[in-house]
């Protein structure tokens, strides 16, 4: 439960909620939406329907100085404890709107592949570097996710935040993005962000992605559950070429498993805890170390309070 000093704005909070037909769970557990299907249970989750709702929520929590996570897809996040902290979640915030001159504008829980199958219909490349990451626009965007060749920053124009209850446009240039890290703090609130695409040959780029797909399915354990890679890489060594090379291929707490086809990857074999991989990766950070004096930070976002 939320600590008592703050029940009685929890309370309005969900009576707030009730009032103004906004979607909510009390008691959510968070296994429900992780992609390592595995997570703490939230006193409340929120389901905001628009952009307009989502601002709404986001006004009364903070005036009421209530703790909150915002959560995209939930697939690169370690859901850890949550007992005083609610989690909004962006699903719902999902529309795409076409401009001229290539120019696409995505709500922030808007998935990578449904802006991928979008953009492609309209003739659009350059998305094509996204396929086969789970996540939403927001997500991606703290980051700075990638794969095949591309990230999601090198067509970026500009991000639409919400800072103090007013919408503001950062372009591109005013942001760093680097290898899965952005200068996006944890404060900022991500709504919509503006991409720039190419007219292009979509036959080809849907080629492409039937390989990026078949290399994918080919080198990442896929059907466990999972939050893609965990570590980041360092700049001598991938971090799961260390992993392997520290002899942790298959290495297990509970049911979370070092995984044996790539070792940055962290998978539920069917019955692990959040404290099974919480405890693994720790393991693996003290190892690394130990026998290498490296130390392995987490891509994986942990909430822990
Ligand atoms: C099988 C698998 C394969 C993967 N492969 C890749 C890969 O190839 N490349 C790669 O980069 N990643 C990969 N990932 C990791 C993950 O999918 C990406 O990092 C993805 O972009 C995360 O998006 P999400 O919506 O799930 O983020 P979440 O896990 O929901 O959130 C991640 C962070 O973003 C914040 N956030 C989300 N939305 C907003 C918002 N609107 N405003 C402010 N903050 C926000 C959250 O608070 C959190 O800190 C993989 C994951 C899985 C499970």
């Amino acid at each position: 439960m939320l600590e008592s000093n703050s029940k009685k704005d929890f309370n309005s909070t969900v009576e707030f909620l009730i009032q103004n037909n906004i979607k909510h769970a009390l008691n959510y557990s968070m296994s429900e939406y992780a992609s390592w299907t595995v997570g703490a249970t939230t006193p409340l989750m929120i389901y905001p329907q628009s952009l307009e709702e989502f601002k709404v929520v986001i006004e009364e929590v903070k005036k009421r100085k209530i703790r909150f996570y915002i959560s995209g897809n939930g697939s690169n996040t370690l859901f850890l404890k949550l007992s005083r902290t609610i989690v909004i979640s962006t699903k719902r915030l999902n529309k795409i709107t076409f401009s001229q001159d290539q120019e696409v504008t995505v709500e922030c829980g808007t998935s990578l592949a449904l802006v991928l199958s979008k953009t492609l219909k309209k003739g659009l490349v350059g998305f094509e570097f996204s396929s086969g990451i789970p996540g939403t626009i927001g997500g991606a965007l703290i980051t700075n996710a990638g794969a095949n060749g591309g990230t999601i920053s090198e067509s970026l124009e500009s991000i639409c935040f919400l800072k103090k209850n007013i919408e503001v446009e950062v372009p591109r240039n005013k942001i760093e993005f680097n290898y899965r890290s952005s200068s996006i703090t944890r404060r900022d609130i991500i709504l919509r962000a503006k991409f720039k695409l190419k007219i292009g040959d979509t036959e080809q780029a849907r080629e492409n992605i039937k390989k990026y797909i078949k290399h994918r399915n080919n080198t990442q354990p896929v059907e466990y559950p999972s939050a893609g890679s965990v570590f980041i890489n360092n700049k001598d060594c991938a971090a799961g070429e260390r992993i392997e090379r520290l002899g942790l291929k298959g290495l297990s707490i509970g049911g979370a498993e070092v995984s044996k086809l790539h070792a940055n990857y962290i998978i539920n074999t069917g019955k692990a805890t959040t404290e099974d991989i919480h405890n693994l990766i720790k393991k693996i950070q003290k190892i690394s170390l130990e026998k290498e004096g490296v130390a392995l930070s987490t891509e994986v976002k942990i909430v822990n309070e």
